[in-house]
């Protein structure tokens, strides 16, 4: 089954009015996309009392911060499904509290089941997790809180980099003003970092240094021995990645995934009632009250750019419609709007290999299902059928270790869907009862590793993805007897369908570190660039008259 059912939405969307297009209408700014990203830079543009227009692609907004209703009575979050990297100035300022937005924490976080009947539970609460761990190893046990501080030393570290806007070199030729303010407001930036960095102390520093550049797994090697403790602490390090645990800068994945928080509590994830659909729905209802104008079913084509200025002034629609504006933001990749949508004359060369170079593999496959009901695992008292605390948090299959972990990518690697794939798999049901019948459940299945073209097969063919899906589902009947006839049905998004259905770059462009115009240096900068705009909450390309 590979359902393809657009019924109803959690995001409302709006529908081009006449106003928008009309002869002569300048806008103060445009914005390519209505993912939360871009929705997010459309209320703050709108209320600084400029004129926005949102245009998006889909049907709905949201991007892959989505609600849809596939199988009825079942709302899935289709691709993102749990929240905490949304910065909490973003919520407060744009007060999505008001606007509809409501967090459902989750404790325990995380749930380990192991096939020899052991499992580990971990989450905020300090004595439970001393205890679980304590099954395994009370080395562990005692070095884990220690393990936490420093990520947290870390993370309030990088919150300054999260929350500023990141210093730029600008191509423009400035007059003596603005080069000083620039200079001014740089070394602001700078002696910020440096005083947070003092506060580091020496061995921390290195710790820090070591954490951003080395593997995952040597990170966690140095803290502790027990596998099952590597393995969950792990997945957080390669999750979404076409990377494995021993792939240096892995580690800084690992960082990425506990530098948020909810409700000011540090970590943890949480649930967003009414699926991750809401939290767009929720920014978008700020920015039209704003006063911002969101478009869907409006595909950008490509930018108007001025011959003369070489300045954009407008974009043009798949339609044909032109839109103007001299102020564009795209919240479409950099990839797509770079190679795809800027008129290719108008860049540099040197740039252009720049973001052709930017690595955006990933060996992601995102399953959503419906189910009769909640999945027993054995390692628990299956004859007891309501939710535990086992059901709460991420549930990792298929991870009891991390060489586990790194033979399941190693198969994709050779060209081939994992074998015994990486299955995080959440029920946000358990605490959200908005999103599906009384007594079902909606489970989401986050699965590495599957190679974007496979090396034998294609996932075009439904009798090949269908193989694939069984292969999860029958992973998870190891641990939890029967879960594969609790499905009623299930949506597949393999990487070319996230590609395909929300507009994202996922093909797998080899990362060239040599590269005649772009040293080490330039192309770590760019990697940097781009994972710290996947988190700001503000991730967005600006083109104007620079471009
Ligand atoms: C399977 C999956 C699971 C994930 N899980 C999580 C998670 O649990 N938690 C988390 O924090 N993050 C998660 N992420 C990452 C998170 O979803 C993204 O970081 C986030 O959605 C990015 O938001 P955005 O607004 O920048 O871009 P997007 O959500 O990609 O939005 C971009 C928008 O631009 C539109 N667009 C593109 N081109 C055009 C065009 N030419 N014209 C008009 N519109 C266009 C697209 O249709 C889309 O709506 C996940 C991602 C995936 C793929």
């Amino acid at each position: 089954m590979w359902r393809r059912i657009f019924s109803t939405s959690t995001s409302t969307s709006t529908s081009a009015p006449a106003a928008f297009t009309s002869k002569g209408k300048k806008w103060d700014a445009l914005i390519i996309g209505g993912g939360h990203n871009g929705l997010t830079a459309a209320a703050y543009l709108a209320r600084s009392g400029l004129s926005v227009a949102v245009l998006e692609r889909r049907h709905l907004i949201g991007g892959a911060a989505v609600t849809e209703e596939l199988v009825p009575g079942f709302k899935f979050s289709r691709c993102s499904y749990l929240q905490s990297l949304l910065r909490p100035s973003v919520i407060r300022e744009l007060e999505l509290g008001r606007h509809g937005l409501k967090l459902l924490k989750r404790n325990p976080s995380s749930f380990t089941p192991c096939l020899d009947g052991r499992y580990l539970l971990l989450g905020p609460d300090a004595e439970l997790n001393h205890s679980e761990i304590s099954k395994f190893s009370k080395q562990d046990a005692e070095a884990y809180p220690r393990y936490e501080n420093q990520l947290q030393r870390f993370c309030s570290f990088m919150d300054y980099l999260l929350d500023s806007p990141t210093p730029e070199v600008s191509h423009k030729v400035l007059s003596f003003t603005d080069r000083m303010r620039d200079k001014l407001q740089k070394s602001i930036f700078w002696a910020h970092c440096f005083r947070r960095a003092i506060f580091l102390w020496q061995k921390d520093m290195v710790d820090f240094m070591d954490l951003l550049l080395s593997p995952a797994s040597k990170v966690l090697n140095n803290w502790f021995e027990t596998d099952v403790l590597k393995a969950t602490l792990a997945t957080d390090a390669v999750i979404g990645t076409m990377g494995t645990v021993h792939t240096p800068g892995s580690g800084y994945v690992l960082l990425h995934h506990v530098m948020g928080e909810t409700d000011g509590d540090r970590g943890i994830w949480s649930y967003v009632e009414g699926g991750m659909g809401a939290v767009s729905s929720a920014i978008s209802n700020a920015a039209r009250e704003a006063g911002a104008h969101i478009v869907t079913n409006a595909e950008v084509a490509q930018l108007m750019i001025n011959d003369d200025s070489g300045a954009v002034k407008g974009v043009v629609l798949a339609d044909g419609t032109e839109v103007h504006s001299s102020v564009v933001l795209s919240n479409a990749t950099p990839y797509r709007t770079f190679m795809e949508l800027v008129p290719q004359s108008v860049l540099p060369e040197e740039f252009r290999c720049a973001i052709s170079n930017l690595d955006y593999s990933s060996g992601t496959t995102k399953i959503n299902i419906a189910v009769d009901r909640l999945p027993q695992f054995q390692c628990c008292n299956p004859s007891i059928q309501e939710a535990g605390p086992q059901h709460v948090g991420t549930i990792h299959i298929g991870s009891e270790s991390m060489e586990e972990i790194d033979l399941s990518y190693r198969d994709a690697l050779s060209g081939f869907p994992s074998q015994r794939p990486l299955i995080e798999m959440t029920i946000p049901s358990v605490l959200d009862k908005t999103i599906s019948p009384p007594g079902k459940h909606v489970i989401n299945l986050f699965v590495q590793y599957t190679p974007y073209r496979p090396s034998v097969g294609s996932w075009e063919d439904l009798a090949f993805r269908e193989s694939f899906a069984q292969r999860c589902f029958s992973l998870i009947d190891e641990y939890a007897p029967g879960f594969s006839s609790s499905v009623i049905d299930y949506d597949m998004l393999t990487p070319v369908d996230l590609e395909r259905e929300f507009g994202l770059t996922v093909a797998q462009v080899p990362f060239q570190w040599v590269d005649p115009h772009l040293s080490s240096s330039q192309a770590s900068q760019l990697w940097w660039r781009e994972h710290i705009s996947w988190c700001n909450g503000l991730g967005f390309t600006l083109l104007n008259a620079a471009c």
